[in-house]
């Protein structure tokens, strides 16, 4: 649909066809895919194939290319603890420089001859018999011993269901698929949204659109952003001081994890932020019915904490209206909404996120028994040992599966603690001779009955409001609802004694049979 601006030189890239066979297959080249690539290569698994749709890696960052887009954790905690950036411009670097940050990784890791682009993962199937996944990708089929999935969490963007959207005869795209040929330059716009990604994209376009509507069905809860660009001391100290930008990334890291309480024990502890962002609502905002309209009702961090200077500003211009009335349906000229107002617009853009806890990747992974991941998790929404392993699913590791997104702090901690717990597991089944692995049901059952017990109390099943955490039987799915260290603990080493194990001579034994 839309072209993107490439931020950087392509990489090098290898257009040879697929292996038959490799010991593991990435699925995804994204922080996951390429970390575990990484990983991988370190330790000597060398046999290793990476694929992934799109054309490029960086995941996220190749596909958010938004006018504004940039991170809303530190850079310095949102990169590889294993690949420090000295040359990070500022506190939240903006999109293209995480993507050539993420590309310099690649290129530098010496990995990317294992990476294929353009290949869509169109099927995996179990084969009991031989142990073994049957891929059918895009560009032909791969048997692997072990899969690894690091499709996203955040990575197929979500249509709205408005009646009429199809006919709509102006320009319309997903902020996740930015079109860059159109010119927004005194268009009539409206944004359909107010989460993180339209709150960073409205005071941008606003700048340049004659005329902009924002579309609200739930308010966020927006705090100051504390975004500064790096001094000079401050740089060369990171380039040449390594230490210095450890004792940064420390210190961002633990000010992070001061939010846990207050998310996943008691709320009130999160009175100061609900302050902050209620003052940044009366400094950015002079019409009090704005002000009002702006105002959540539900508690603070039940939905995600946005972070933005600018966001209310810019709803405060003239030129800006927030509606609040449900939308209708879209015309071929504009939206209505249900009031019976038509507002006109040349162009629509929908920042209404993505699947999350019905992930795409999730329809085409068929475990043990035929079934696929959906249809397993179809009864009671997803559910894995750990995030990471799923019963009935042997030798399948997600990355950023069921249960690991955080509300604040760095996706990257908790990729890098999965990829530890599958290197452990790959160690252990080269050692010891083991073929297959697949969690016991009584310890993934287990694990989610202490994760769910302890959600309960969480502010996102207590704070009253509807966010995209929760399944369609409004479990929260998608966050972890403890501290990143203790899950970095609990993976730290792959816990062997909870998982069905197949050796290679009972490889041998099935293969007599058969
Ligand atoms: C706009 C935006 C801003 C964000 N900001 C932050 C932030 O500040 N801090 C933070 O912690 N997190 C942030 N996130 C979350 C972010 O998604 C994660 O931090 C991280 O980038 C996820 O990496 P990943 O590799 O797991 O997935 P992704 O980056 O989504 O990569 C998944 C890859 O899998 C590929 N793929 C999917 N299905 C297939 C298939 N069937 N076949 C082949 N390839 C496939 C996709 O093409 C994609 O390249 C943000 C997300 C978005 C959308």
């Amino acid at each position: 649909m839309a072209s993107r601006k490439r931020p950087s030189a392509p990489l090098e890239t290898h257009p040879e066809s697929l292996p038959d066979r490799v010991h593991t297959l990435v699925i995804g080249a994204g922080f996951a895919g390429l970390g575990a690539a990484i990983k991988l290569d370190e330790a000597g698994h060398r046999d290793f194939l990476v694929v992934d749709k799109g054309d490029s890696i960086g995941g996220t960052w190749r596909d958010n290319t938004y006018p504004g887009a940039a991170c809303d954790v530190p850079s310095q905690l949102y990169s590889f603890s294993f690949a420090p950036n000295p040359s990070w411009s500022r506190s939240f670097s903006p999109q293209p420089e995480i993507q050539a940050y993420l590309e310099d990784v690649a290129r530098q890791s010496g990995v990317l001859d294992r990476f294929r682009f353009g290949v869509t993962v169109q099927d995996a199937a179990w084969d009991e018999q031989d142990s073994v996944w049957h891929v059918a990708t895009s560009a032909g089929p791969v048997t692997a011993d072990i899969v690894i999935s690091g499709s996203g969490g955040l990575s197929e963007p979500k249509l709205p269901e408005i009646r009429g959207i199809d006919d709509f005869a102006g320009e319309i795209f997903h902020s996740a698929r930015w079109n860059h040929d159109y010119d927004l330059t005194g268009k009539r716009v409206a944004v359909i949204g107010t989460g993180a990604s339209a709150i960073q994209i409205v005071p941008e376009i606003a700048k340049k659109v004659a005329h902009l509507d924002v579309y609200q069905r739930t308010a966020p809860w927006v705090i100051p952003r504390n975004d500064r660009p790096y001094t000079n001391v401050e740089r060369f100290a990171f380039r040449h001081l390594p230490l210095v930008q450890k004792a940064y990334r420390t210190a961002i890291y633990w000010g992070r994890e001061l939010y846990v309480p207050a998310f996943t024990l008691a709320p009130r502890l999160a009175a100061p932020a609900k302050a902050a962002a209620l003052a940044n609502i009366r400094k950015g905002i002079s019409d009090p019915e704005l002000r009002k309209a702006v105002t959540p009702d539900y508690q603070i961090g039940c939905k995600r904490i946005l972070i933005s200077n600018t966001y209310y500003p810019t709803l405060d211009r003239d030129d800006v209206e927030v509606v609040t009335d449900p939308i209708a349906e879209v015309t071929p000229t504009g939206i209505r909404t249900a009031d019976g107002t038509e507002r006109e617009i040349d162009c629509l853009i929908v920042a209404t996120g993505f699947y999350t806890t019905d992930q795409p990747i999730a329809h085409h992974i068929k475990g043990r028994d035929g079934r696929t991941l959906a249809d397993v998790w179809a009864e009671h929404g997803m559910a894995s040992y750990k995030g990471t392993t799923t019963a009935g699913f042997p030798n399948l590791f997600q990355i950023v599966g069921a249960n690991t997104g955080l509300g604040h702090s760095s996706m990257v901690f908790i990729i890098e603690s999965q990829i530890a717990y599958i290197l452990s597991a790959i160690e252990q089944m080269r050692s010891r001779g083991i073929v297959a692995v697949e969690p016991r049901q009584d310890a993934q059952d287990a694990w989610n009955a202490d994760l769910h017990r302890r959600m309960g109390r969480t502010v996102w099943s207590t704070g009253g409001c509807a966010s995209w955490y929760l399944d369609a039987h409004g479990r929260n799915t998608t966050l972890w609802p403890r501290t990143t260290f203790a899950f970095r603990e609990l993976l730290r080493r792959f816990d062997m004694e909870k998982y069905v194990v197949t050796t290679s001579s009972d490889a041998d034994v099935k293969e007599q049979v058969a």
